[in-house]
């Protein structure tokens, strides 16, 4: 099948130009646009909602880094790298552990505001997969929302500065790119086309050329039917890169968080999160017979790597033939658990459940992606000036699984690097402008109305527990939708507004996944399959990048797991 190079949009109706686009606003894309702003002249935030959307404010346990002294990088590596499955990039890792810890003080010193100790140190909790108390909170149970409020007081703190610009309520439909080479792969990237929700000169679609792009739009939970990521999380940094021609990789290791409130059948978008944390002040994960099976499963019991965590939880509801399984922390106290989980327990009352008196019915949903778009140790992707950093990115620091409280700080340190990497060419004269020129291949849109059957194809095919037959299933299915005029040629049978837009992007990276998984014989991580459930490290010990090739259609390749350690 082959798929859409450009979504379909109208001609842009304005123009502006920026050194730097970054698009979104929450750790990554803040990190990156607060770190450029003193580097180059002119850096364009882009953001499709308020600049507080995304997956940042939602963070609950923590940011992990290697800051006691009874604590080393070395340590914090190790437990990353055992539970990323045996394909984290080291080299990639070992950038993450040691400059984590520099990038959490600069944020300390910039006035976010953690937990801190009796003894007035910064306050260390432990997570599943971690060994060491390295996990850093605020706010008990709200540390994106502080880290976020922190990054956003930097921002405004400048507002004014006419070399940043933000725009809120503004969505990125695509990348632009120039003139491609002799082989037909499209030319370096060059700005974006953008859809903004507003008033005034700026509303409607235009277009912003740039030297550079950075690609902070998060993850893609909305690309199944629960999840714990918000509305925002529609993949579209996974979809856009793949229009333009760069590769993504990792796709098919999707983190289900295994302590997701179950609100009963059929229940759909974003579900409340219950934090790893909770496990790690003591509670027990309990069957329908209220009895504990983690210790059966693993040495670390309810704190084993999350993957393993979730397989235990399906297989147990498989046996019992129940939904769902129950998180028990009646013991942990009631003073501890409110003044540790404020922002968990008001979730709950919501659903009138206590967790220092209630057994909470609990399902693993879509939570985290260890996939997105290829990147090397400077930010960089394989097509020039396109770089991406965060959720959005595939840094190899997650493997095939990421160990908890790694993604915030993998955003901050890796956007950290990606904005000194564009700066420094900008300066060089090694980025330059560019003009942009129609991409070759089809415009298409799928209508909004598909989406919840994309859904629920992911759901059903590519959920945490996979096989061979339903993986079949559910490419064959995904290519019933794809009709044509809406991927294959450009008629337009879809008004293209931001619901299109973002189902579009759904459903190729739902393509992605679901093609990625099929052809990965094997279990690993984030990826399990029934049919295939043990490593096989002869033949899969290797990531698979996805492209659209020439002929626009989906190509699956192995990769190195050190795709590069250029650092420099
Ligand atoms: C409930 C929950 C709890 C979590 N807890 C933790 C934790 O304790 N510790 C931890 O390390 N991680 C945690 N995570 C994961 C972590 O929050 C995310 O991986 C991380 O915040 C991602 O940051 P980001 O900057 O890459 O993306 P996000 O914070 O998701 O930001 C993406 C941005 O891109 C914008 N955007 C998207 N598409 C477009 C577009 N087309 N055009 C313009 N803008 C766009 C969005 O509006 C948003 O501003 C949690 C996630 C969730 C959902």
């Amino acid at each position: 099948m082959s798929f859409a190079r450009r979504l379909v949009a109208p001609e842009p109706g304005w123009t502006m130009d920026a050194d730097v686009v970054v698009v979104g606003s929450g750790v990554a894309g803040l990190t990156a646009a607060l770190q450029l702003r003193t580097k180059v002249k002119r850096v364009l935030v882009v953001t499709k909602g308020i600049l507080s959307s995304g997956s940042t404010v939602w963070a609950q346990g923590g940011i992990a880094a290697a800051l006691d002294a009874t604590d080393s990088p070395e340590a914090h590596l190790k437990d990353t790298l055992d539970a990323g499955g045996g394909i984290c990039s080291e080299p990639a890792v070992d950038v993450l552990v040691r400059e984590g810890p520099e990038r959490v003080r600069e944020l300390i010193k910039a006035g976010a505001k953690f937990d801190l100790a009796t003894n007035g140190d910064v306050s260390m909790t432990r997570e599943g997969g971690h060994r060491a108390d390295r996990i850093i909170h605020a706010g008990g149970d709200a540390t994106g929302a502080e880290i976020s409020r922190a990054l956003i007081a930097q921002l405004q703190a400048v507002k004014d500065d006419p070399g940043i610009e933000v725009i809120e309520h503004a969505l990125v439909v695509d990348l632009l790119t120039s003139e491609p080479d002799a082989d037909g792969r499209p030319g370096p990237v060059c700005g974006v086309t953008l859809h903004v929700i507003g008033e005034g000169t700026r509303d409607g679609i235009g277009a912003s050329t740039a030297r550079a792009v950075i690609v902070a739009t998060g993850g893609i939970g909305q690309v199944y039917r629960s999840s714990t990521n918000p509305a925002s999380a529609t993949g579209d940094g996974i979809g856009m890169a793949l229009r333009a021609g760069a590769t993504v990789a990792d796709l098919e290791f999707v983190q289900f968080h295994p302590t997701v409130l179950w609100t009963g059948a059929g229940a759909r978008g974003q579900l409340p999160l219950i934090s790893e944390a909770v496990r790690g002040e003591g509670a027990f994960l309990l069957n329908s017979d209220g009895q504990r099976f983690m210790p059966d499963v693993h040495p670390m019991a309810e704190l084993a790597p999350r993957d393993v965590v979730s397989h235990a939880i399906v297989r147990e509801m498989a046996k019992t033939g129940e939904e769902n399984v129950f998180l028990d922390a009646r013991h942990v106290g009631e003073e501890r658990i409110n003044s540790r989980f404020p922002t968990i327990q008001e979730a709950l009352a919501e659903h009138e459940l206590d967790l220092a008196t209630d057994l909470i019915p609990v399902a693993p949903a879509q939570h985290f992606h260890s996939g997105g778009i290829l990147t090397d140790l400077r930010g960089r992707s394989d097509l020039e000036g396109l770089y991406a950093a965060g959720e959005a990115a595939a840094t190899a620091v997650h493997g095939a699984n990421r160990l908890a409280s790694n993604s915030l700080l993998e955003g901050m340190v890796f956007a950290h690097r990606a904005a000194r990497d564009a700066a420094s060419r900008i300066a060089d004269g090694e980025l330059v402008a560019r003009d942009p020129v129609k991409r070759p291949g089809t415009q298409g849109l799928l209508p909004a109305t598909d989406r919840a059957h994309i859904q629920s194809i992911a759901h059903q095919g590519v959920g945490p527990v996979r096989d061979g037959e339903g993986l079949e299933a559910a490419w064959q299915e995904l290519r019933g939708i794809r009709r044509p005029g809406r991927f294959e040629d450009s008629q337009i049978e879809v008004s293209p507004q931001t619901a299109e837009w973002e189902t579009t992007s759904v459903a190729q990276t739902a393509a992605g996944i679901i093609a990625t998984a099929k052809i990965r014989t094997e279990s690993r991580g984030g990826h399990y399959r029934e049919d295939y459930p043990e490593p096989n490290d002869d033949e899969w010990k290797l990531r698979l990048g996805v492209h659209f090739d020439a002929g626009h259609h989906l190509r699956v390749d192995p990769i190195p797991i050190d795709w590069t350690t250029d650092s420099t």
